[in-house]
């Protein structure tokens, strides 16, 4: 299908930073063919006159666990490890197949309905979470979030290696790589080395990426201190779990030695600002981590510690926080966190989209410009990164098929999927309605 935006103005997400007034943009299939400021030649299955609205690459959430939408709201109010050992985990241990379809469901509404077109997520039950994703039309890298807490590891007795396995197998390049399995240790504490070696091995002999939490808290940092006498990122890296592409969520509490080793490696850092504000985390290194040469990306992380999936309000607190703590109002600037938030998120994913160029993935989002919010516009880019939220988005393309426009999914039955949420994940998972 061709499809062409006309009148738009277009934030292309290149190194020039360009904007295009009265843009043209075309898609043919998955891809897009040509960007200009004159009509391109040749007829369209559809032509979206854009005018008063903004096109921007669809964004990237490079860092969440998408069923959580679930706990939104529950068990707030305490720090990251009780809130996971007496709030989290007792209702993970419920989950069943249908309640992780209705709550990913209900969380790919809330991503797509604000901008995101490609997330990286990490949880369990990961083969429903691909199915959910491949039905929503969105682009996926999944993982299952590898843990291992016994003594004698083999591939054998350690669940996580044949969930892995299988999900590769079944899921990885489906629908022309839309959907792709990264390999996954969810973190260093709650994993061995066995499992650290196995892990390293399948994401190379599969061609797979690499997600990992990496010292989110102090406590979780400094006990691998003591445990190995080194932080997490050097300590996995011995074992070889890096050399693949790999995400390194939050990096909160990383050190110089660990930037220096993660810009050689080429480990992209995702940053969850909102995640780490809310469970008093801290706030990660960005511009050390940028000044460094790490690639950093942007995530809202679970929804149980965000409270949403608008990852343009991650985008705002991503953009003020590091100008606040360091007393700088140039720590970091509406394009630095605008490309958090897209082309490095893609490239932290291996994707070929974030920026609006001939040969990129056809992820493209359309905002209302002449709301109230983004009204008067004197800078684009000041505008989606100060002053847009998620409620801004009147058209999501994914891949070249538009699977949101106006308020209505074209994919996604919203009514439907409410229901399950609430007649059955929310008793199955909480007893009670
Ligand atoms: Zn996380």
């Amino acid at each position: 299908m061709a499809i062409l935006f006309k009148n738009v103005t277009a934030v292309l997400m290149d190194p020039a930073h360009t904007v295009l007034e009265g843009a043209y943009v075309a898609v043919e299939g998955r891809t897009i063919d040509s960007v200009g400021v004159t009509r391109p030649a040749g007829s369209f299955d559809r032509e979206i006159d854009g005018r008063g609205g903004i096109l921007m690459p669809g964004l990237v959430n490079a860092h969440t666990h998408v069923p959580m939408t679930a706990m939104r709201g529950y068990g707030d109010g305490h720090n990251l490890q009780d809130w996971l050992n007496d709030f989290i985990f007792p209702v993970e241990s419920r989950w069943d197949d249908r309640a992780v379809a209705a709550c990913t469901s209900l969380g790919l509404m809330e991503m797509i309905a604000s901008g995101t077109t490609c997330i990286a997520d990490m949880y369990m039950r990961t083969g429903v979470i691909a199915q959910a994703a491949a039905d929503a039309g969105i682009s996926a890298n999944l993982s299952c979030g590898g843990v291992f807490f016994g003594e004698d590891f083999s591939p054998a007795v350690c669940v996580d290696c044949a969930n892995e396995t299988e999900l590769a197998d079944r899921w990885h390049g489906h629908d022309h790589g839309r959907i792709q399995i990264d390999a996954s240790l969810h973190a260093e504490y709650t994993s061995k080395p066995g499992l650290w070696e196995w892990t390293a091995d399948f994401a190379k002999s599969r061609g797979l990426g690499m997600h990992v939490h990496i010292s989110e808290t102090k406590r979780e940092h400094e006990e691998c201190r003591a445990r190995w006498g080194n932080t997490p990122i050097q300590t996995l890296a011995k074992y070889g779990v890096f050399d693949v592409r790999a995400i390194a969520a939050h990096c909160v509490w990383t050190e110089p030695e660990d930037w220096a080793v993660m810009a050689e490696k080429g480990i992209s850092a995702v940053h969850n600002p909102v995640s780490n504000l809310k469970l008093g985390s801290g706030v990660a290194p960005i511009p050390d981590l940028r000044k460094a040469g790490v690639n950093v990306a942007l995530g809202t992380d679970g929804v149980s510690s965000n409270n949403a999936t608008d990852l343009f309000a991650d985008l705002k607190i991503a953009a003020i926080l590091q100008n606040g703590v360091r007393c700088d109002p140039l720590a970091l600037n509406a394009w630095d966190a605008l490309e958090m938030a897209t082309v490095n998120g893609a490239r932290a994913l291996g994707r070929n989209t974030g920026v609006i160029e001939a040969g990129r993935d056809a992820d493209l989002i359309l905002l209302d410009a002449e709301a109230p919010n983004l009204t008067p516009c004197h800078d684009a880019a000041n505008n989606l990164a100060y002053a847009a939220h998620g409620g801004n988005v009147i058209l999501n393309m994914c891949r070249g098929k538009v699977i949101y426009e106006n308020g209505e999914f074209r994919t996604i039955d919203a009514e439907k999927v409410r229901r399950e949420v609430l007649d059955y994940a929310v008793p199955v998972l909480f007893g009670r309605n």
